[in-house]
């Protein structure tokens, strides 16, 4: 196989001296790789094999089995965020859901640079709650589950405004509508804008976004829902983050 450029989105031991790890390329896409004695302190991958790394990955195998990697140069370890708990928090979250979303070896166009760009965003003390937000919106539509917020999910009119959100019908309603779910989520009317702006922003100019906590509990409690319901996704490390705000860490 060719050098890629790659982030390790998990590592587990594997026997007394190995590591699988799980890389998300710039190249190949997702892959699970062997990193034969990435648990011996002297080993050369030893420092690379560890989750969040980003580095070129040169691999080889893999078209029967497992592919093994041959050799891996750090690009970037974002140190900021695994010394930071919540930081390196959101990011486990990040890898997990790209883990789960992603099937191996397929092309999924811009994950990558998604992925890599949310890092840096953490790195650089960007809201992580925010990132997480905007990188789930996004992910949706890898996922093929993307909720449309132009039209109301009901009677399929066209939405300026709404102040409910239903997970049922998968998306926000008007307000003749409003009625259909009885359980739809209650919205603050600039909460569906700034989830239309979640899904469309350009992450590569992604600049501050001030939002208040309760707005940002808001949004957060839909995209998590609709997810949960739509995409069947429950996130291990979401539970430890609940953990972390939960006991205020
Ligand atoms: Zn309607």
């Amino acid at each position: 196989m060719e050098k890629t450029e790659g982030i390790v989105l998990r590592a587990i031991d594997y026997g007394e001296t190995n590591k699988i790890v799980t890389l998300l390329t710039s190249r190949y896409g997702k892959i699970a790789a062997l990193a034969k004695g990435a648990n011996k302190p002297q080993s050369r991958l030893a420092s690379v094999s560890q989750p969040f790394i980003h580095g070129h990955w040169l691999l080889y195998g893999g078209h029967s089995g497992m592919a093994s990697v041959s050799q891996a140069d750090l690009i970037e370890s974002f140190r900021g965020i695994r010394e930071d708990l919540h930081r390196s928090a959101y990011s486990a979250c990040m890898a997990e859901f790209t883990d789960r979303v992603l099937e191996e070896r397929a092309s999924y166009p811009g994950v990558f640079q998604l992925l890599l760009h949310m890092f840096h965003g953490l790195q650089d003390g960007k809201d992580p709650s925010v990132l997480f937000q905007i990188f789930q919106m996004k992910m949706l539509f890898t996922a093929g589950i993307q909720p449309d917020l132009q039209h109301c999910a009901y009677c399929g009119k066209p939405l300026d405004r709404s102040s409910r959100f239903s997970i049922r019908f998968s998306g926000p309603v008007c307000h003749d509508c409003q009625e259909a779910d009885p359980h739809g989520i209650w919205m603050k009317p600039n909460i569906l804008k700034l989830l239309k702006l979640f899904q469309q922003i350009d992450i590569t100019r992604l600049g501050k976004i001030d939002l208040s906590e309760e707005v940002k509990r808001q949004s957060d409690r839909i995209i998590r829902q609709y997810i949960e319901e739509h995409g069947g996704i429950y996130l291990k490390s979401r539970q430890f983050l609940d953990q972390l705000d939960k006991y205020q860490l």
